[in-house]
């Protein structure tokens, strides 16, 4: 499927001159949503995927119908203050500071075969923050999906070592 005709690009939102790919106008679209979860969520069953982690909050719109579709469990990745139990952290670099992570400490079993997705790839800051948390709770990460990738930045060099499906490329 054409998947990036239903993709939106608003120039300078949120900042000017960033051009933000707008994912909720394929969100809106029912079967071409299903199509892609589908796909994705093929992708995961073919990597033997145990659990799917996935940061806030697009991350949940693509992980959570991808766990559900499997039959398998959901874990967020949310920002601090927000998790009710134990957590394990992470600092990384943004642009602009700092930024923390976190999981539940006791969400993933060591061995367990992680799939870890987030609506876009830009710079890989916070999908490489995702993989450092799902590696400190001694999980495998078993692939890395993505509805879009913007190609030709520092993210695609941070999966280099992963099996990596992205279904819209720019
Ligand atoms: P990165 O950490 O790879 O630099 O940025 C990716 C994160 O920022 C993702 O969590 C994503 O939701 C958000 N993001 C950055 N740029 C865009 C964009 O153009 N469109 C959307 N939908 N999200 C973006």
């Amino acid at each position: 499927m054409d998947y990036k005709k239903y993709i939106m690009s608003v120039m300078d939102f949120p900042t000017t001159g960033i051009n933000f790919r707008d994912i909720t106008s394929l969100l809106e679209e029912g079967p071409v949503y299903q199509s892609a979860i589908n796909e994705l969520a093929a992708f995961a069953k073919s990597k033997n995927a145990e659990v799917v982690v996935g940061p806030e909050a697009r991350g949940f719109v693509i992980g959570g119908p991808i766990a559900y579709s499997l039959g398998i469990g959901f874990v967020p990745v949310r920002k601090p203050g927000k998790l009710p139990r134990e957590v394990e952290t992470v600092s990384y670099e943004k642009e602009y500071g700092i930024d923390t992570l976190c999981i539940h400490k006791d969400s993933i079993k060591p061995g367990q075969r992680v799939i870890i997705t987030d609506d876009l790839l830009a710079t890989g800051g916070t999908i490489e923050a995702t993989i450092n948390l799902v590696k400190q709770l001694g999980g495998v990460v078993a692939g890395v999906v993505f509805l879009i990738e913007l190609t030709g930045l520092k993210g695609s060099e941070i999966l280099k070592d992963y099996d990596v499906l992205s279904l819209i490329k720019y």
